[in-house]
């Protein structure tokens, strides 16, 4: 099928072209060079893509094409009913999304709005009450407004079940199912999803009509533009060699991520120690924390973000320099995720992942998942930092002074002292949860500026992320209970 790469070659009115070249976008992305034309006919779409590979403007563009013949300036709520359904998982991903498809309809008439939970109602129902085309929402606020008949949902057209895989994993299949019930039987879906699990393919059976599948690349495929390396090394050496590639190949942001809250909270403390501007983001963080950690991130005044995999979900940063998987992920597909954070479209990225003496189960799921042999290569710690000067390791890794070293007990015997953070108490945090994670449930408080108290912002390091998204503000939180 001969494929249209240009956006002028498409049939879009000139309102939404406009919006489109203001944008700045050259040519279509894959997903959009396949996606535009099939919803333009209004068929259905079951689309394997993840965030950061264009397909919000691959659904949205093609929907407010068709919606325009609704398009009209009455003021009358009555005449502005809700005709497409945008639904996502987190408020982050429904704001980023909502703010997109506002700049794609600014030069139309068609009115768009976005509901999420954690906020006050009452602005979101003023809004829905002037009517709009196009609502983006995350589920269980949607089903609110539903409930206090705040929008009429019978003239819909189309839904986007956007993201819908992590959907699925937060358990919102139920509040889904509630909502479909309530839509018109004849309309147009469209799902897209980063896997098409089993379970991503029952939804799609129950809901989509012979959709057309789209897949722009393997969902476990990592990208060519990444340098992949898997580096043998032990826990205890992990945080050495962790600074000394930093420093060797001058990378000055990345995404660290670890398997445990506790991990987590842990490295960042030492790593904070040592000097680098560092936050932790985990499940236990309150969405505000989030929100401001990543504020930091991208304005590059932080350069590490330790995180676990359920904290790093939903976002929105599209282009680290380098990656470091600090502990292999249990979850083979997680791997696949954290380095799709690094060489977006096209630029180069940085993917170092530390191998332990018990991570061969992981490894070996991980050559199966991605169908690659993956060589583990020697890693050594530079000399300077296994000796510091006028201090010297004996071997078991406690730097000492030679003045004190005979008499000092090659480890000291740790106090037990009780822990301030209560982090320490909770259980392991596993990768992928099947209930609603801990930030979504239950906010804490936010503390100093939203970041972790352990943290001094000291340094400025200018922020390395692509200015050419000038709508990524992540102002939203993600879906309260
Ligand atoms: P998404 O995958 O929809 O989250 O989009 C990721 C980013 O790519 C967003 O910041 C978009 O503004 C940007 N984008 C979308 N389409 C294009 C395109 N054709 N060319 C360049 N950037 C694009």
């Amino acid at each position: 099928m001969p494929m249209t790469q240009s956006f002028s070659e498409l049939s879009l009115s000139p309102k939404i072209a406009r919006a489109v070249a203001e944008m700045g976008y050259e040519s279509m992305t894959p997903i959009q060079a396949q996606a535009i034309p099939v919803v333009l006919e209004g068929k259905d779409v079951m689309g394997a893509a993840q965030t950061g590979t264009g397909k919000t403007a691959a659904f949205s563009l093609p929907l407010l094409q068709r919606l325009l013949k609704h398009e009209n300036p009455s003021t009358s709520p009555a005449r502005h009913p809700v005709r497409a359904l945008v639904l996502l998982p987190t408020r982050e991903l429904a704001d980023q999304v909502a703010q997109q498809v506002k700049l794609y309809a600014k030069y139309t008439d068609l009115r768009s709005a976005v509901v999420f939970g954690g906020m006050d109602m009452k602005p979101q129902t003023l809004e829905l009450k002037k009517g709009v085309e196009v609502l983006v929402a995350t589920p269980g606020r949607l089903l609110d407004h539903i409930e206090a008949k705040n929008c009429v949902l019978n003239q819909v057209e189309y839904v986007v079940l956007d993201e819908a895989d992590r959907m699925l994993d937060i358990g919102f299949l139920p509040d889904l199912q509630r909502i479909l019930s309530h839509l018109p039987k004849t309309r147009t879906t469209l799902l897209f999803s980063a896997t098409f699990s089993p379970e991503i393919k029952r939804l799609a059976g129950s809901y989509l009509q012979n959709p057309v599948t789209i897949e722009v690349a393997r969902s476990n495929a990592t990208a060519s533009t990444v340098e992949q390396h898997f580096y043998r090394v032990e826990d205890d050496d992990k945080r050495l060699a962790l600074k000394q590639i930093l420093t060797e190949r001058g990378v000055k942001q990345a995404f660290v991520f670890v398997n445990s809250k506790l991990g987590c909270a842990r490295l960042a403390r030492s790593l904070e120690r040592e000097g680098l501007v560092t936050t932790a983001l985990h499940g236990d963080k309150s969405q505000d924390e989030r929100l401001k950690a990543l504020e930091a991130f991208k304005s590059g005044s932080v350069d590490l973000l330790v995180c676990t995999d359920v904290a790093a979900r939903g976002l929105d940063i599209k282009d680290v320099p380098a990656v470091f998987n600090f502990d292999i992920p249990f979850n083979a597909e997680d791997y696949v995720h954290r380095i799709g954070r690094t060489g977006r479209a096209g630029a180069s990225g940085l993917a170092v992942s530390f191998v332990g003496g018990r991570d061969a189960k992981m490894i070996a799921d991980l050559e199966k998942l991605i169908a690659k042999k993956i060589e583990i290569e020697p890693f050594e710690l530079a000399a300077e930092r296994r000796a510091p000067s006028g201090r010297f390791n004996d071997g078991q890794r406690a730097w000492r002074d030679p003045s004190t070293a005979q008499f000092a007990p090659s480890r000291a015997p740790r106090a037990a002292k009780a822990h301030a953070d209560p982090l320490f108490d909770k259980p392991y945090e596993p990768s992928v949860s099947n209930g609603t994670p801990t930030w979504e449930a239950t906010p804490a408080p936010s503390a100093r500026n939203g970041l972790s108290p352990n943290i001094k912002p000291r340094k400025k390091v200018a922020a390395l992320f692509k200015v050419a998204e000038p709508t990524q503000v992540a102002s939203g939180e993600t879906e309260g209970a």
